[in-house]
C-alpha cells in the first residue's frame, strides 16, 4: 500500500493568480519547486463559492445536490428557522471513508463533528467542542500539548489588527506542529491538511497584498512564506512515488462593495416582512415571493414548501424571469453588479435537488453579495477588503502513477473525483 500514497494540501481561498505570483516572485520557493513537477490549472469553485460547499465537494467528489450541503446556513424543513449544517448532514461518503488504507485528515472545513474512521481526523471550521473535533479522542491531550487551536479568533481583527495577526501566527504554528507530529507518528495512505488562515487574512487584508506600501504588506507575504516552509518540509519528507495535490476551494479578489441582496428583494417587492416585527426570515410575510440565504442563494417562497409560501408552481417561471431581469440589470456607478445567475437546473444534479436554491447569484469583480436582512441600504462596505471568487481557485497535481491533463478548466467537483480515484 505504501507505493500508493497521496498527500493533499489545501490553501483556503487562495486564487490562481496569487499562487502564480508567489511562486514566481520567490515568496513561496518550495511551492514553486513542487509546481515545477505538477500540472497546474485554474479551477472553478462550487455554486455558491464558499468553503462549506466547496470542501464538501472536494472530499466527496460530489455535486452539492448529491452531498446535500448548499451553504453555511440552511433552513429546517417546512420552516424559515435557520440551522447550521455540519458533517452529520453530509450525504455522500468522503474519500477516506471509501479507502481501505488509513488516512490523516487535519482541518478540513465542515467536517465537524468527527466520527470514527481508519486513522486520524481533526475537523476544521466550524468546530465547536474540542472533544468532538478530534478522532481518536486519545489525541486531544497531544493536540492540547501542542497548543493546537481549532480556529483563529476573527473577532480580534475588529479590535486590533496586530493582535489578530499574532493570533493567526500562533494558530498556524500549532497547526504545522500537529501536521509534523502526525506525519512522524501515524501510519497513513492519505494525508490531507488545509490551511484556513489564508482565507481570514485575505478577507481582512487583501488591500495589504495589493498595496506594497501597506503597513501589513510584509506581514501578508511572511504568512505565505511560513506556509510555504511547511509545504517544503512535507515535500522533503515525501517519497518520489507519492501523489501530491495542492489546491484551493475558491479564489479571492478585492472587495469594493457589499451588496445586500435581501434589501434589494424587499425594495423590489419580492420580499415582505410582517409589519412591526424585525426584518428577519422568521418574520416573512405571506406576500413574499422570494427570499435569500447567504451569500446569494435565492429561494422562491413556494406554497408547497414553506409555512407562508405563496408561489404556485405555475407562476414559478415567471417570477424567476423577473428576478433574472432585476439582477442582470443591477448597476452601481455604471458598473454591472452580478456576473452570473445560475439556475438550479444549470448546476445541481442529485437526490437533494429539491433542497437546492432556485437561483444563485455570483457577484461581478469587486461586488460581495450578502443575504443578511439587516442591510440598511442596497450597497455598503464593512471591514473586509477581500472577497471570494468563483472562477479562479487553483489545482496542482503531481502524480507519477497517473497521466494528468485537463482539456477544460476543472471544478472543485472534478478535483474531488480525481482525489477519489487516486485514493481508491
Ligand atoms: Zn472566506
Amino acid at each position: 500500500m505504501a507505493e500508493n500514497r497521496n498527500i493533499i494540501v489545501g490553501l483556503d481561498g487562495v486564487p490562481f493568480g496569487m499562487i502564480k505570483d508567489f511562486t514566481e516572485s520567490g515568496v513561496m520557493p518550495n511551492t514553486s519547486k513542487l509546481l515545477n513537477d505538477s500540472v497546474l490549472t485554474p479551477m472553478y469553485s462550487t455554486v455558491p463559492e464558499i468553503s462549506s460547499v466547496a470542501w464538501s465537494s472536494i472530499i466527496t467528489g460530489a455535486n452539492p445536490a448529491e452531498h446535500g450541503i448548499f451553504g453555511f446556513i440552511d433552513l429546517h424543513p417546512n420552516s424559515y428557522k435557520m440551522r447550521f449544517p455540519n458533517f452529520n448532514d453530509l450525504r455522500a461518503a468522503t474519500f477516506w471513508e471509501n479507502c481501505e488504507g488509513p488516512s490523516v485528515i487535519v482541518n478540513v472545513p465542515s467536517t465537524y463533528p468527527v466520527r470514527s474512521m481508519n486513522g486520524v481526523h481533526v475537523s476544521g471550521f466550524v468546530s465547536i467542542d474540542y472533544e468532538k473535533s478530534v478522532y481518536p479522542e486519545s489525541l486531544v491531550s497531544t493536540l492540547k500539548g501542542l497548543e493546537y487551536r481549532l480556529d483563529v479568533d476573527s473577532m480580534l481583527a475588529h479590535k486590533s489588527m496586530d493582535v489578530f495577526l499574532d493570533d493567526l501566527d500562533r494558530t498556524v504554528d500549532a497547526r504545522i506542529s500537529s501536521i509534523q507530529t502526525f506525519w512522524d507518528q501515524c501510519k497513513w495512505q492519505n494525508f490531507m491538511f488545509v490551511f484556513t488562515g489564508t482565507d481570514r487574512l485575505m478577507h481582512f487584508l487583501w488591500d495589504a497584498y495589493d498595496d506594497k506600501g501597506h503597513k501589513y504588506h510584509r506581514k501578508f507575504l511572511e504568512y505565505f512564506s511560513k506556509i510555504d516552509a511547511a509545504i517544503g518540509r512535507i515535500i522533503d519528507l515525501s517519497e518520489n512515488s507519492d501523489s501530491v495535490i495542492l489546491l484551493s476551494d475558491h479564489g479571492f479578489e478585492k472587495l469594493d462593495h457589499d451588496v445586500f441582496v435581501s434589501k434589494i428583494l424587499a425594495e423590489e417587492g419580492f420580499l415582505h416582512f410582517n409589519p412591526s416585527e424585525e426584518s428577519s426570515l422568521q418574520n416573512i410575510g405571506p406576500k413574499t415571493k422570494a427570499f435569500a440565504l447567504d451569500p446569494a442563494r435565492i429561494y422562491l417562497n413556494r406554497k408547497d414548501k414553506y409555512p407562508c409560501g405563496s408561489v404556485e408552481e405555475k407562476d414559478a417561471n415567471e417570477i424567476l424571469n423577473q428576478l433574472e431581469e432585476l439582477f442582470s440589470s443591477l448597476e452601481i456607478d455604471g458598473r454591472k453588479v452580478i456576473k452570473h445567475i445560475f439556475k438550479k437546473e444549470d448546476v445541481y444534479e442529485g437526490p437533494y435537488f429539491k433542497d437546492a436554491p432556485d437561483l444563485v447569484l455570483i457577484g461581478d469583480t469587486g461586488f460581495n453579495l450578502k443575504a443578511t436582512t439587516a442591510g440598511k441600504s442596497r450597497f455598503g462596505k464593512g471591514i473586509f477588503t477581500g472577497k471570494h471568487t468563483y472562477h479562479d481557485a487553483f489545482l496542482a497535481v503531481k502524480s507519477k502513477n497517473r497521466n494528468i491533463s485537463f482539456d477544460k478548466q476543472p471544478s472543485v467537483i472534478d478535483a474531488g473525483k480525481l482525489i477519489r480515484s487516486l485514493t481508491k
